[in-house]
């Protein structure tokens, strides 16, 4: 019988790209192993539901190059569930449920790889993890793929100890200072959103999560072992379960798509052909940063300002950010002609990692979403934080006051950012003595990355061990 490594990534880019990068990972080394990744579907929907909508379509393509490129990854479609519930009130509820409503298809599943083949290991995404109570039911070894930074994992594990310790939800402690093993001083409201109300269905999910995967055969991390070393310590020494064993933990990153979704012929990149090197502030949210017409006007004010050179990534504002922005309308007048020769503007997307790895981008403005932190790191560009969503804020706490690698932009109770405060954080970061300084040592990073990654690197040595005979 052969080795089958079954892999359950949450639909999200931010998520199912990593994980299925980190099959191939696998299969590059280790190429008697088969890899099977579940893909979710998207609900049948009733178009009267007031239900969040569960997208899933932006990883077509990419799943498709993943299949003609690497056959010996099989894909495997769950059948679509009939409908969600109206009652489901956010996109996050929304993540964690659909796996919930999958079960009975994932149990079915699981048996029948099970009957042709030795399920060596199943590697579930946290907003997957409906799916625990299944494997647990079959006896198949599950692990948990973490998609965020090990100080989001150190804090996530930690969340049950917290939620005995605190006697009040998150969002009631505003910038209480909390002590969480691994991180610097963290306020309340630095955390991610969706754990702040205790009340809600969410919290529960999470809390839920957490606790199995302190239960779990192991917990794989995309990144490597240098790059947060406070809080891969306390994990591994136990400190965020401190009522029960830690499962052991796995730095197996960075894990980044080579595939440019959108091309190697993007206009961006012959523009950026001919800036400078590293003379280009880039500025780029993540899959779902939206900014209101206001910020977008204030971001223009301030990089005109600025006077550097900027690729900016603008999406129309919701609730239309799903249409092409109309700049003519978003922008100050006359902006786009004022800043021809230092700056372009690309509508909705661009290939981020063929952007951040040219040579001329030498600053990134971002959302602190992990995977566009990884491929700053692995690129070797400083960074601005400008957290939006998720757990974001607590990357750019662990990013500037911990390693270092980025400046912090101060913003408004609101969360606005003024035109002045972005001018000064992107002169600060492209040509200051603290800029370079930042620049210094990520390019230590990029590295170590690129070493981690290499054979008998970290990140390998730890694949080997994950891997080993069981
Ligand atoms: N991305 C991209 N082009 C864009 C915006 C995003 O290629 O214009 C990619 C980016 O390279 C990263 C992913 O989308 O791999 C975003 O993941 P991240 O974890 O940073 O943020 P999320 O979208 O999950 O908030």
């Amino acid at each position: 019988m052969e080795d089958v490594i079954v892999l359950y990534p949450s639909p999200g880019r931010g998520h199912l790209i990593s994980m299925v990068e980190l099959g191939k990972f696998i299969l590059k080394h280790h190429p008697s192993f088969s890899i099977t990744i579940l893909i979710l579907s998207e609900p049948n929907t009733n178009t009267n539901s007031t239900a969040p909508q569960y997208v899933a379509s932006s990883t077509t393509q990419y799943i498709a190059t993943v299949n003609s490129t690497t056959p010996s990854i099989t894909f495997h479609r769950l059948p679509p569930i009939s409908e969600v519930p109206p009652s489901t009130s956010s996109f996050v509820e929304l993540n964690y449920l659909i796996p919930h409503l999958n079960n009975q298809n994932l149990h079915q599943t699981l048996k029948t790889i099970s009957q042709t083949s030795k399920l060596k290991a199943f590697i579930i995404d946290f907003f997957c993890d409906a799916a625990f109570e299944v494997a647990t039911t079959l006896d198949i070894p599950t692990y948990y793929f973490f998609t965020s930074s090990p100080s989001g994992l150190a804090t996530f594990l930690y969340r049950p100890t917290l939620h005995i310790k605190l006697d009040k939800s998150l969002k009631d402690l505003g910038s209480t200072l909390l002590d969480i093993p691994g991180l610097p001083p963290i306020q309340a409201s630095d955390l991610p959103d969706n754990w702040k109300d205790r009340t809600s269905k969410v919290y529960e999910y999470s809390l839920n999560a957490a606790t199995h995967m302190a239960k779990s055969n192991g917990l794989v991390l995309n990144t490597f072992d240098l790059l947060e070393t406070k809080s891969i310590k306390a994990i591994s020494d136990g400190l965020c379960v401190p009522d029960g064993p830690t499962p052991p933990i796995f730095c197996i990153g960075p894990l980044i798509s080579s595939n440019n979704q959108n091309g190697d012929d993007h206009e961006c990149l012959n523009w950026l052909n001919s800036q400078p090197n590293r003379s280009v502030v880039f500025l780029c949210f993540g899959s779902l940063g939206l900014f209101s017409a206001k910020q977008l006007k204030e971001i223009a004010v301030g990089l005109e300002n600025s006077g550097q050179r900027f690729l900016w990534v603008i999406r129309n504002p919701p609730p239309d950010n799903e249409k092409d922005p109309n700049l003519d309308e978003l922008l100050p007048k006359g902006f786009l002609e004022r800043t021809k020769d230092k700056g372009f503007v690309v509508k909705q997307w661009v290939p981020q990692v063929a952007v951040l790895s040219h040579d001329s981008v030498g600053g990134f403005v971002t959302h602190c979403g992990w995977n566009s932190v990884l491929e700053a790191v692995w690129c070797g560009v400083p960074m601005v934080g400008w957290p939006l969503y998720a757990e974001q804020r607590l990357n750019r706490v662990v990013l500037v006051e911990e390693i270092k690698l980025a400046l912090c932009l101060n913003e408004s109770e609101d969360g606005f950012v003024s035109a002045t405060e972005l001018e000064k954080r992107v002169k600060e970061l492209m040509a200051s003595e603290v800029g370079r300084e930042v620049r210094e040592r990520i390019s230590i990073l990029r590295d170590e990355s690129v070493a981690a990654m290499k054979e008998g690197g970290s990140s390998h040595v730890a694949l080997t061990k994950f891997a080993q005979p069981s």
